[in-house]
C-alpha cells in the first residue's frame, strides 16, 4: 500500500492488469451477533464475512477499512476485539488502510470494506453457472446455525458437539485460497452467507438456469446428523452464517476441483445445473424436499 493509516485517504496503488474486488458488510449488535459474545470472536468474524465475499470472487484480500460505533469507550473490549480482527488480517496479508470510531447511541455497529485484486476479467460471479455444471459446497453446512441454536437456548447439546458448533458459528474459516485456486475451475461462485437454498437461488437468478440438490448429498458434521432429520433439514439448507463456498464447475473439471480443495477444505458434489428454472431437493429415494418451509433466521 503507497500510504495506509494516518492521513485523510489510503492510498492504493492500482495492479497492472487486475481490478479491485470491494465488498462492504455491516454487523449489528442484536441482530447480527449477540451481545455477549467475545469480543475477539466478533472481530474474526466482522473481517471474515467480508474475505469471505471477496474468496467468492476469487480475489486476493488487500486491504481493509474499519467503521466502529460502541455505546462506550471500553479500552479491554477494543482490545480483544483487535486481537481478534488482526489475527485474521494478518493469516491473510490484509492491512487495515483506514478507519472510524464513533459513539453510538443503539448497540455496537460494526462496517467493514474489504478490497481485494483479482486478474482483469477472471473474477468469479453468480452469472456464470451453465446448464449441466456440477454443484460443489466447501466444508459442512448448517453447523453455525445449530450452534445459534444452541447460544439461544433452543437446542441441547454435549459440551464438545457444543463447542464445536458454536466455534463455526462465531469464528467462520473464509475460504480465501479456495476461492483464489477456483478462479481458473469454477463457472460461477458466492460465499454461503444466508443458506444453501437462499443463496443458490442467487446464482440461479443470476444465471438464468434452474438447480437440482440431492440432499443426501449434504455435507453435515457428526454433531448435526444427532439431530432428528426435519432438524438437519432446516439447519443445513437455510441456516445461515456457515461462510462455505458454493460453486459450480463443468463436469470436466471434478479431477481438478478435488486437487485444487485438497489440504486446504473438502469439497462435495450436492447437485447439478438444470435448464428449468426451479430449485429442487430431492431426498434418497428422489422425493421433494419441502424447501418453502425454510425460511433464514438472520444472526
Ligand atoms: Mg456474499
Amino acid at each position: 500500500m503507497a500510504l495506509g493509516v494516518g492521513d485523510d485517504c489510503a492510498l492504493i496503488a492500482s495492479e497492472a492488469g487486475a481490478q479491485w474486488a470491494v465488498s462492504t458488510d455491516t454487523l449489528v449488535e442484536h441482530v447480527h451477533f449477540l451481545s455477549d459474545v467475545d469480543p475477539a470472536a466478533l472481530g474474526h468474524k466482522a473481517l471474515a464475512v467480508s474475505l469471505s465475499d471477496l474468496a467468492a470472487c476469487g480475489a486476493t484480500p488487500r486491504c481493509f477499512f474499519l467503521a466502529l460505533a460502541l455505546p462506550s469507550a471500553d479500552p479491554a473490549w477494543l482490545e480483544r476485539f483487535s486481537d481478534g480482527m488482526y489475527a485474521l488480517a494478518d493469516l491473510h496479508c490484509c492491512a487495515l488502510a483506514g478507519g472510524d470510531t464513533s459513539r453510538s447511541s443503539a448497540g455496537i455497529v460494526i462496517t467493514i470494506t474489504a478490497l481485494g485484486y483479482v486478474p482483469t476479467g477472471d473474477a468469479l460471479l453468480r452469472s456464470g453457472a451453465r446448464v449441466g455444471d456440477d454443484i460443489w459446497v466447501s466444508g459442512e453446512l448448517g453447523d453455525a446455525a445449530l450452534g445459534l441454536a444452541f447460544r439461544r437456548g433452543d437446542v441441547d447439546l454435549p459440551q464438545a458437539a457444543a463447542q464445536r458448533v458454536v466455534t463455526k458459528l462465531e469464528l467462520p474459516v473464509p475460504r480465501v485460497l479456495l476461492g483464489v485456486r477456483l478462479r481458473e475451475l469454477a463457472s460461477s461462485a458466492i460465499d454461503l452467507s444466508d443458506g444453501l437454498v437462499g443463496d443458490l437461488r442467487h446464482v440461479m437468478r443470476a444465471s438464468g438456469v434452474g438447480a437440482v440438490v440431492n440432499w443426501a448429498q449434504i455435507p453435515r458434521s457428526a454433531v448435526l446428523q444427532q439431530q432428528p432429520i426435519p432438524t438437519q433439514q432446516r439447519l443445513a439448507l437455510a441456516g445461515g452464517d456457515d461462510y462455505e463456498l458454493l460453486f459450480t464447475a463443468a463436469s470436466e473439471r471434478r479431477a481438478q476441483v478435488i486437487a485444487v480443495a485438497a489440504g486446504l477444505v473438502p469439497v462435495t458434489r450436492i447437485g447439478i445445473v438444470t435448464s428449468t428454472t426451479g430449485l429442487e431437493v430431492v431426498d434418497e429415494d428422489g422425493a421433494a424436499v419441502d424447501t418453502g418451509m425454510i425460511a433464514f433466521e438472520h444472526f
